[in-house]
């Protein structure tokens, strides 16, 4: 008999399985029920359109044996079964699932990667020496058996066999000092692995039991029968009560359907009445999954008529910025043969999506309010996103959104809502005022950060690209607008200053001229009274801020002029300047030389680059000796 070789990778993948220091071996009795689940369905969607290829809706079934003194298990499945070349493509060779892009072939460092995806079929192969797959499908004489003993390769051979449809033979691996594998031969321990991981499989999973049972008309007489009994509840979890539905039920039903590895922050189920019936069961997870920004990511719910699955992921049901949400929706009300093409007008749909979106929002708020630990966790994973929803669409979700973010506050370095700093304002703050940088503490050592504080008043720090963009598409909250402290937007000074300020930029009009021409580079040059100890810094007029230009610069189709228009606020007070001032008289070569430099510090404290860093160094090589 020939021996087929498996591919490349699927012999990794079976090497790290026959050697798995996995402690969650159990799980490959999932894995195989569910496969056998799939393979139902894919038998009952067929027999919707050719009836002649499928069975009763009460027929379907997954049968397991366990036999101890072989130590066989066998899981059977009345599905789809699979031609020769489907046992040979689906069994020899992992090419779909995407599971398999792991780099790392220590077996410990895998652990993660076996609990992360869900490995299928080959985690047989955690608890069995040899596994054996008959399979046949529908319209066929013969049945195939696939066999194998591990990573030496599989044999395919012609068999006969009674049905269509898959069974699997697991020969269980000796019990070993380090390791029991007997409980996968006993009855209980097996109904417990069934309940635990696939109760809410919608087809019966059914086992035989020896059980004592009285003898009828004998008193206190016993015999042994064999019972066969249905070992998941079926119904399917989300069509229980939630008081019946313990946190783990929860977690295990989530980590197992949508493959995650850790349970999620937050699970919402719940049944809506009224126009439109529907119950949902959503999560929110407490990481971003490794896809989730890029493109590769994709959103939607999935979609149940009645408990039957119609659609995995849905995307027209879920709002961009709600993106992360996983889970499903079930409705008699959506028909069985909704295609995608008609679902952007099925008026069902998009109530329930409005609904749904509302529902996420006002949880979202919730857990903000009772559990600040678990929000800010979820923020860290996806707060952009909410971000960028509040700026995408010219602002469309603003309301929406708008109390769900968060951003660093100056006060403790810790997030903060925007209602919670606008009731910290004191009275006479006019504006929300905010500062950019790479981290929360550059920011807040901006120049005119300092002297905001100064002033006893808060900052939000903004860190990352899409935050500034996320406020001015705001542009106000409760009424105070947001302000750039870099910007000439920011109000700091009174009407008097204002004015005192004014009078001294013009009557210094052909200093500020000169410091301009010198320093290059520049929209304008102007005395600031809001520096503090600083020299001086730069800040930006007009519309476009300085954070906004770094941004938008680093799009791919960025137009090369897009540039902020510089301010050089200087500090009059400060010896530098009034060095300056002194030269202007006395000494113009070098008066333009202390421009140079002046303006160039600036640029550093306010997170700039120096244009021309050699000059700046020569500059200041000259004045240091
Ligand atoms: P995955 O389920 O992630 O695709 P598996 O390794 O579990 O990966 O299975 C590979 C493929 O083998 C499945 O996609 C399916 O096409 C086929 N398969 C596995 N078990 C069965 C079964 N009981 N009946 C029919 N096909 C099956």
């Amino acid at each position: 008999m020939e021996k087929r070789q498996f591919q490349t990778e699927s012999k990794k993948l079976l090497d790290m399985m026959i050697n798995s220091i996995y402690t969650h071996k159990e799980i490959f009795l999932r894995e195989l029920i569910s496969n056998a689940s799939d393979a139902i369905d894919k038998r009952y969607f067929r027999s919707l359109t050719e009836p002649e290829t499928g069975l009763n809706r009460d027929e379907y079934e997954i049968s397991i044996s366990a036999d101890e003194p072989s130590r066989k298990l066998v899981i059977s499945d009345n599905g789809c079964g699979m031609t020769r070349e489907e046992l040979e493509n689906n069994l020899g060779t992992i090419a779909k699932s995407g599971s398999l892009d792991f780099k790392s072939e220590n077996a410990a460092e895998n652990v993660d990667i076996i609990g992360q995806f869900g490995v299928g079929f080959y985690s047989a192969f955690m608890v069995a020496g040899k596994v054996t797959v008959v399979s046949k499908v529908y319209g066929a004489e013969k049945a195939w058996k696939w066999e194998s003993e591990g990573v030496d390769g599989y044999t395919l051979d012609e068999c006969d066999k009674d049905g269509v449809g898959t069974e699997i033979t697991l020969y269980i691996k000796p019990d070993s000092e380090e390791e029991d594998y007997c409980e996968f031969l006993e009855p209980y321990s097996i109904q417990r692995l069934v309940k635990k991981y696939s109760d809410y499989i919608h087809y019966p999973i059914r086992m035989d039991f020896e059980v004592n049972k009285p003898v009828e008309g004998k008193e206190g007489e016993t015999e042994k029968v064999i019972e066969r009994r249905t070992l998941n509840s079926i119904t399917p979890l989300w069509k229980k009560p939630a008081a019946e539905i313990s946190e783990e039920e929860y977690n295990n039903f989530y980590t197992s359907k949508f493959m995650d590895y850790e349970p999620p922050v937050k699970v919402m189920h719940y049944k809506q009445e009224g126009t439109v019936e529907y119950t949902a069961m959503l999560f929110i997870p407490s990481h971003a999954p490794f896809d989730y920004y890029s493109k590769s990511f994709e959103k939607g719910l999935q979609l149940y008529s009645s408990g039957v699955m119609i659609m995995d992921k849905c995307a027209e049901i879920l709002p961009d910025y709600f993106s992360f949400v996983k889970g499903l929706i079930d409705s008699s009300d959506i028909s069985l043969n909704i295609s995608r093409e008609t679902l952007q007008q099925d008026h069902q749909l998009r109530t329930i999506a409005k609904a749904v979106e509302k529902k996420i929002k006002s949880e979202l708020a919730k857990l903000m309010e009772t559990d600040r630990e678990k929000y800010e966790k979820f923020f860290r994973a996806f707060g952009s996103q909410l971000k960028f929803g509040v700026y995408s669409d010219y602002g469309t979700h603003k309301e929406l959104l708008q109390d769900l973010i968060m951003f660093m506050s100056s006060n403790d370095m810790k997030y903060t809502t925007l209602k919670e700093y606008v009731s910290r304002m004191p009275e006479e703050q006019k504006s929300i005022y905010y500062a950019c940088g790479e981290t929360p503490e550059k920011a807040m050592r901006l120049p005119q950060a300092e002297a905001v504080k100064a002033k006893g008043y808060e900052l939000l720090l903004l860190t990352e690209d899409v935050d500034e963009f996320t406020l001015q598409t705001l542009m106000s909250y409760e009424d105070k607008k947001f302000v750039n402290v870099a910007s000439d937007a920011l109000d700091l000074a009174s009407e008097e200053e204002t004015k005192k300020l004014k009078d001294e930029n013009e009557s210094a009009k052909e200093l500020l001229d000169f410091v301009k021409e010198s320093a290059g580079g520049l929209h304008d040059v102007k005395y600031s009274a809001t520096l503090g100890k600083h020299p001086a810094a730069i800040s930006s007029e007009g519309g476009m801020t300085i954070e906004m230009a770094r941004v938008l610069s680093k799009m791919p189709d960025a137009d090369s002029q897009l540039s902020a228009s510089l301010v050089l606020e200087l500090n009059g007070e400060h010896p530098a300047v009034q060095k300056i001032k002194e030269l202007f008289s006395s000494d113009r070569d070098r008066c333009a030389k202390y421009c140079k430099i002046l303006a160039n510090c600036a640029r550093v404290s306010s997170g700039l680059e120096i244009e021309n860093p050699e000059e700046f160094g020569e500059l200041v090589g000259e004045l240091m000796v």
